[in-house]
């Protein structure tokens, strides 16, 4: 049976800040065989083709003239367990916050509760190496299942050699849109493991704490007071990384604002939120038309309705460029951007 492609197809649901913009050809393969089955058809080769899950974290400013791969594979198993820890294995396709992430809290296993109500696909999680709260995907992700686009074989590829990076990965480098994840292999506890690390969650909870629901039900809550929800206002979450500094630029920069938050990151670096840079260069709350920054959170760049990707794009570049005037600090983008 051959794979169902469809031409000329909308990614307007496809895309967090709601733009309207299509594809050549669209696709999504809902088994590891139906995936084998695109890759050896002959038409697989004759045009480019990316891969997304949701469109969380991807603009674009343009039309994508070629093939986009969804990975379609949902749902989850236990594939291993013993009396303190379980090996979940999950399809790519399937919703991270809504569907993922509740169903382990329900099953009373830790590890994916700081990374409640993140936008997106468990595909995308060893993707970008998700996270918050002090917990990034490579703290769970065991390993990971896909498909390589250009030798058209499956590979098992486990965590020691994803190359995780802060919300990065080689996944999202070299193998970027050659390597299809069709699963992910999550190791969580059965046992309490909470991680209260960052401030709020520090001030609220006591070590002690280990009821799983209302850990979860406390970062839904923060993020949905900070972030804007983008079902109502197109969005795709932090438009830009928290820049890692040398420790004498961030000392320089607190003589001067003695207000700047900064976390020793190791090896002489310090992590300085790139949202308090955007705000102290007046961009918090700014807006150009259809695209501004997102009142209560500067590191989210909104579509208030009816903006093209190209304004979005050019909007984050006035922003790259000031903080970079400002503090001679390049932000680097979070958010991936498709330009043609
Ligand atoms: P915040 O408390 O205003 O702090 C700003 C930044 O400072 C955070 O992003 C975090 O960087 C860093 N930070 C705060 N406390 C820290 C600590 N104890 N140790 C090391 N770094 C610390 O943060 P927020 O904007 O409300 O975000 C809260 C969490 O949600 C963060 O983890 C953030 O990454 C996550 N978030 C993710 C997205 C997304 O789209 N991916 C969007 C919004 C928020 P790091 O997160 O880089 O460690």
């Amino acid at each position: 049976m051959k794979i169902k492609i469809i031409e000329n197809f909308s990614l307007k649901e496809l895309n967090t800040f709601g733009l309207k913009v299509r594809c050549r050809y669209f696709v999504q393969p809902t088994s590891l065989s139906e995936s084998l089955d695109l890759v050896h058809q002959a038409f697989f080769k004759t045009f480019p083709s990316m891969i997304i899950g949701d469109g969380s974290n991807i603009l674009f400013a343009a039309d994508f003239d070629g093939l986009v791969i969804r990975p379609g594979i949902v749902g989850w198993e236990v594939v291993e367990e013993n009396p303190e820890d379980v090996m979940v294995k999950a399809g790519a396709g399937t919703n991270w916050a809504d569907s993922f992430v509740p169903d382990m809290i329900r099953a009373g296993y830790w590890g994916v509760e700081n990374l409640s109500l993140i936008p997106g696909t468990v595909g995308a999680a060893p993707f970008q190496n998700i996270g918050a709260y002090g917990v990034e995907a490579k703290d769970v992700v065991a390993g990971v299942e896909g498909l390589d686009l250009v030798t058209g074989t499956v590979k098992n590829i486990p965590a020691s050699e994803c190359a995780f990076t802060y919300r990065s990965s080689r996944f999202k480098n070299e193998m970027q849109d050659s390597f299809l994840i069709t699963s992910v292999f999550f190791k969580l506890s059965k046992k309490p493991v909470p991680v209260f690390t960052y401030g709020r969650l520090k001030e609220s909870f006591a070590s002690t704490q280990t009821d799983l629901k209302k850990i979860a039900a406390f970062i839904i809550k923060e993020r949905k007071k900070k972030l804007p929800d983008p079902i109502i206002l197109g969005n795709a979450g932090s438009f830009f990384k928290n820049p890692l500094v040398n420790e004498i630029l961030a000392m320089d920069i607190r003589k001067e604002y003695p207000d700047v938050p900064f976390f020793p990151a190791g090896q002489g670096q310090a992590k300085i939120p790139a949202g308090w840079l955007i705000e102290k260069c007046g961009w918090k709350g700014k807006r150009e038309g259809a695209v501004g920054v997102f009142p209560r959170h500067a590191l989210v760049i909104v579509n208030y309705g009816g903006a093209t990707g190209e304004e979005i794009f050019d909007f984050s570049e006035k922003i790259r460029h000031s903080v970079l005037d400002r503090f001679d600090i390049d932000l680097e983008r979070e958010v991936r951007v498709v330009l043609s």
